[in-house]
């Protein structure tokens, strides 16, 4: 065994790096600046505190958030690292305390906010320690180009030249685009670093494309009460509006957008953190600094604007590794939505982001292959199955004949109205509205009398996306054609649809162990009662997928509860008693 390994095993119980991490953490410790590019979940943390537990001195992280900086210190503490953090919520006397600890040499983690490299008193204490790495977390922040641009991120350059050891530079982020990776490196003038790229690939994740006839109703068919699940929407709205739904049907659910006060956000997320509410209800202001590991399931109620914050916001689900699910729930509404902010927006690149993750919906093809396809990797697999195109059975059906019908009923009503109005005289409806506009004499009024409301606009958002149509107008979105809306109408071009026999997909258990439902459940509340004894959230004590473990080998002395997934040294002697004997009672 190396010795990094050693260290692995001793602190965090993982018995195997991940690819990658070991040769970023060897590269840190040879002196090189490095830029590791890892997905959501993939394993950035290790790759920086390794080192920092291998080298004499003291690591300072630069982290975005003050939650996360705390929730790391935290987890590292219950591992048996010496780790501390500065924010301007702690008293003076607390700061002066963690930096004494620092410049004595007793930490080997300091984690810092980016505003404090501005701060004097603190640069000139940063030369009395001994610094060994400067780790820059969520990198991508520095960039303009990044989703997340925070400008404090520009005094990071600077505060290796205020270090006397000159300490190498070790940048990570799940940001992939080459432009980003270009800039940070530029930005932070890494030094020929070693970059490592690893695979965007999540194994753990079961992705899922939904088309449900009622969102909500599907909603509470996939939640488990105390399952931990985030539900992402597109406006404070319908977060107010789902949460109260679920609150209603008895699930015990938190919400979070930025309409909240400070106070209101911190209480529910901590409230999420710590399972009092397993289920929270978010915009996607919420999620960046939460690196909570046991969410079983990420829920996009809408349909997201491009296919890398999809990707980041579902890869919080499954980051302990166990089995969950990211799915996808889509309308055409959401399509239509998107696209009349994409209209009114400036964004260059809006509209094919919104195309990519439209496509993402629509695809027969395997849903994980899109996905890594559009990061630039490529499976030799056709088939993953472990997706709902995989796993379910999608059917291609031809609708250019539905298309001509919706096509000649927009023309006729001369291009002014929107997608119900134009449904509802295909299907023709005789409302006061409709026969005052004199559109009950057209020829198409009742063209598709037997087709329902939900495919005529399914047809007509897949057109959109297909730029057959587009949407337009200052206040209402009103269809109008295209330039490439004729070849449609002559057949020169046929379009398919996706149809899905099944609604619903089951994950497929990915956890390779079986285990026993009821021991989990056990151990669940034991890690509950321990977490709120000593005041923390409870996947600090342990992941998910340790209970697992710990539910599959019952484990009944130390020896066989060390060798268990997750479980170091620190985990051993605080709370192996209790587990054990859990365990050892339950047995019998
Ligand atoms: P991110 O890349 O998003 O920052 P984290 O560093 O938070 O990911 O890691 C996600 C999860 O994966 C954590 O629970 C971490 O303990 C776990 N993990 C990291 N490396 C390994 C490994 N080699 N073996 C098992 N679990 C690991
Ligand atoms: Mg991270
Ligand atoms: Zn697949």
């Amino acid at each position: 065994m190396s010795t990094l390994t050693d260290t692995l095993t001793r602190y965090y119980g993982y018995t195997t790096f991940r690819p990658g991490q070991e040769m970023i953490i060897q590269a840190i410790i040879d002196g090189r600046d490095a830029l590791g590019i890892m997905p959501t979940g993939g394993g950035k943390s290790l790759c920086y505190q390794i080192p920092a537990l291998e080298m004499k001195g003291v690591t300072l992280v630069i982290s975005p958030l003050i939650s996360l900086m705390k929730d790391q210190v935290d987890g590292l503490l219950s591992m048996g690292v010496k780790a501390g953090f500065l924010t301007s919520q702690l008293s003076l006397d607390e700061q002066n305390q963690t930096i004494r600890q620092a410049i004595a040499g007793d930490l080997n983690l300091l984690y810092v906010s980016p505003e404090r490299l501005m701060n004097e008193y603190f640069l000139s204490r940063l030369k009395r320690m001994n610094v060994n790495l400067i780790a820059v977390d969520e990198a991508h922040c520095i960039s303009q180009w990044g989703h997340d641009f925070r400008p404090s991120y520009q005094a990071i350059p600077e505060v290796r030249n205020h270090c006397s050891t000159y300490p190498p530079f070790a940048a990570f982020t799940a940001t992939a685009t080459q432009k980003v990776q270009e800039d940070i490196i530029n930005k932070l003038q890494l030094e020929k670093p070693y970059h490592y790229t690893a695979s965007f690939d999540r194994p753990n994740l079961t992705f899922s494309i939904v088309h449900p006839k009622k969102k909500n109703t599907k909603l509470t068919e996939l939640l488990k009460d105390k399952e931990s699940s985030i539900i992402y929407c597109n406006t404070r709205r319908n977060v107010e509006r789902v949460h109260t739904h679920l609150n209603k049907k008895g699930f015990n659910a938190a919400y979070y957008h930025a309409g909240l006060t400070a106070e209101e956000r911190n209480q529910n997320q901590e409230d999420f953190l710590y399972d009092k509410s397993p289920i929270i209800v978010a915009t996607n202001a919420f999620g960046m600094g939460i690196d909570k590991s046991n969410v079983r399931r990420v829920i996009h109620y809408n349909m997201p604007l491009d296919m890398e914050s999809y990707y980041q916001e579902a890869g919080r689900a499954g980051r302990d590794g166990a089995p969950s699910e990211a799915i996808l729930f889509y309308s055409s509404q959401d399509i239509i939505t998107n696209n009349l902010l994409i209209e009114q927006g400036n964004h260059p690149h809006a509209k094919d982001n919104l195309n990519t993750i439209i496509s993402y919906c629509k695809t027969g093809r395997c849903l994980r292959k899109t996905i890594l396809e559009y990061f630039d990797e490529y499976p030799s697999y056709q088939s993953c199955d472990n997706c709902s195109n995989c796993n379910g059975e999608a059917e291609l059906v031809d609708v250019t004949e539905s298309c001509q019908k919706i096509l000649s009923c927009i023309y006729r009503m001369n291009q002014q109205y929107g997608m119900g109005l134009v449904a509802d005289v295909l299907r023709g409806k005789e409302t006061t509205r409709i026969k005052s506009l004199s559109f009950d004499e057209l020829s198409t009024h009742g063209l598709m009398k037997n087709v329902s409301e939900t495919e005529i606009k399914d047809i007509i958002a897949l057109m959109v996306s297909e730029q057959f149509l587009q949407v337009g107008g200052d206040q209402y979105p009103i269809l109008t054609f295209t330039e490439k809306s004729v070849e449609l109408l002559h057949a020169k071009h046929k379009l398919y649809m996706i149809k899905q026999q099944k609604e619903t997909v089951k994950a497929k258990q990915t956890f390779s162990e079986e285990y026993d439902e009821k021991l989990f459940e056990e151990l669940r509340t034991l890690r509950k009662e321990i977490a709120a004894e000593i005041g923390k959230p409870p996947f600090v004590v342990f992941t998910d997928k340790a209970l697992m473990s710990m539910a599959s080998q019952m484990p009944r002395s130390p020896e066989e509860f060390l060798a268990v997934h997750g479980v170091g040294e620190a985990k051993l002697e605080k709370y192996g008693d209790a587990f054990i004997d859990l365990i050892s009672s339950y047995a019998k």
